[in-house]
């Protein structure tokens, strides 16, 4: 019996016009592709993109011309004249404006919750994407078979971050190894469906790392591997720092740390969907398929990590104070994280001390006004926002002080293993 062995994720950076395609195209050529699934992304910047129309959309009641779609029809039309040689009778032509015409109808319908009105509109950048690469590889000498991910990916009604219901997703998923006859198959990245009823829901941003784990587990695959526009998983961003090292093997739980704390070169529920079944992945890059890939596995064999630092911006830091001056006891304690927990505020950093709670997390004015409105009675609270908090995993003596400099510490809080310091 032929069972699919591997799966490949595409992202947006890697299908951005039509040469993105093409190199693609010329990877899969290199590869067998007969027991591989392959989940991409939208392309480029679509999300941002549809993101903006709807904020557009909302804005104006659903009152807007569809040629307020204009410049990401352009985008996508742009890239398919390339690809399919200008033949506008190509069929994938029509699929692809019946798509926007569909997405148009969404985007009318404001009178739902944002949260869910942008699962409806926001998925259409991977179904475009995967209509369009799905065809041209077929034209290609590269046969494959489009999947409908919501089919397969199925989740609650938490739009936006929806939380995957595996033991359904398996019973589907598993199907498709039981039908396997050796075409490679393509999946969209990042969208699902909730079940009773059936509608679209989304992951969570950046999350067709995510779905290609999922697949990955419930497939059962021998690898997963994630093309980048990087040459693997680097100690820094080097668009950030000078000099920066490529970290060759790391652990699962590395990499979940490293995430965690804001590498964005993976989502950070990817690892647990691997590690669950020691799935290894591979971080490869799409520019030079040759480049030794990042490997992050189990195994603890010739780790040696050198320091890494995680920047991430836009941070607010919060301190939260009784207003009886009572201690910031287990019980206040209690209070403020059922809060946090309520409101969906992710902590970066904790730390307490007698009568304060100081907690950064990532700004968002909506969410901090609703902490402040639900506390105040009984807590104040004070904030900086327009903060960094700067992360070093693995740091020596000193190697934070040249990103620190002039700037001013706000909170410093060390393990044996990871520095993290609050910076404005
Ligand atoms: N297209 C989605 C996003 O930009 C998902 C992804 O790229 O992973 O967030
Ligand atoms: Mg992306």
């Amino acid at each position: 019996m032929r069972h699919i062995n591997k799966v490949y994720k595409f992202g947006g950076a890697s299908v951005k016009d039509a040469g993105a395609v093409r190199n693609l195209l010329h990877i899969l050529e290199n590869e067998d592709c007969s027991d591989l699934l392959l989940v991409i992304s939208a392309m480029g910047k679509t999300t941002n993109a549809i993101e903006k129309a709807l904020k557009d959309f909302r804005d104006n009641d659903g009152h807007l011309e569809i040629n307020a779609l204009e410049s990401l029809m352009d985008y996508h039309e742009k890239i398919m004249l390339d690809l399919f040689d200008g033949n506008s009778q190509h069929p994938v032509f029509e699929s692809v404006a019946n798509m926007f015409l569909d997405l148009y109808d969404n985007l009318q319908a404001t009178g739902y919750g944002y949260d869910y009105q942008y699962d409806q509109t926001v998925s259409f950048g991977e179904m475009l994407s995967t209509t369009i690469i799905s065809a041209f590889l077929n034209d290609n000498g590269i046969k494959n078979r489009l999947l409908d991910a919501r089919e397969y990916i199925i989740t609650d009604h938490n739009f936006r971050s929806a939380n995957v219901d595996f033991d359904e997703s398996r019973l589907r998923v598993e199907k498709l190894n039981e039908n396997h006859d050796g075409t490679m198959l393509i999946a969209q990245g990042f969208i699902a469906a909730s079940s009773k009823p059936e509608v679209t829901t989304t992951l969570g941003r950046e999350g067709s790392d995510y779905t290609a784990a999922i697949f990955a587990n419930l497939l059962d695959v021998k690898e997963m591997s994630v093309w980048k526009d990087v040459d693997g998983v680097r100690n820094a961003d080097p668009k950030r720092f000078p000099k920066t090292e490529k970290i060759k093997h790391l652990t699962y739980s590395e990499a979940t740390e490293l995430t965690f704390y804001g590498a964005t070169v993976l989502h950070p529920k990817t690892m647990k969907p691997l590690q669950n079944k020691n799935i290894p992945l591979k971080v490869r890059c799409f520019l030079d398929s040759k480049l030794e890939p990042t490997v992050i596995d189990g195994s603890e064999e010739f780790i040696n990590y050198v320091p890494s630092f995680i920047v991430k911006d836009n941070q607010v830091l919060v301190t939260i104070r009784p207003r009886d001056y009572s201690f910031m006891n287990e019980q206040n304690l209690g209070i403020l994280f059922g809060m946090l927990n309520e409101l969906n505020i992710h902590a970066n950093m904790i730390q307490t001390s007698a009568l304060n709670l100081s907690i950064c997390f990532d700004e968002n004015a909506h969410k901090l006004n609703a902490l402040i409105a639900s506390v105040e009675q009984s807590f104040e609270v004070r904030y900086n926002a327009g903060l960094q908090l700067f992360t070093v995993r693995h740091y020596k003596e000193g190697v934070e002080n040249e990103f620190i400099k002039e700037k001013k510490v706000f909170v410093e809080q060390r393990s044996r293993s990871t520095v993290q310091i609050v910076l404005g």
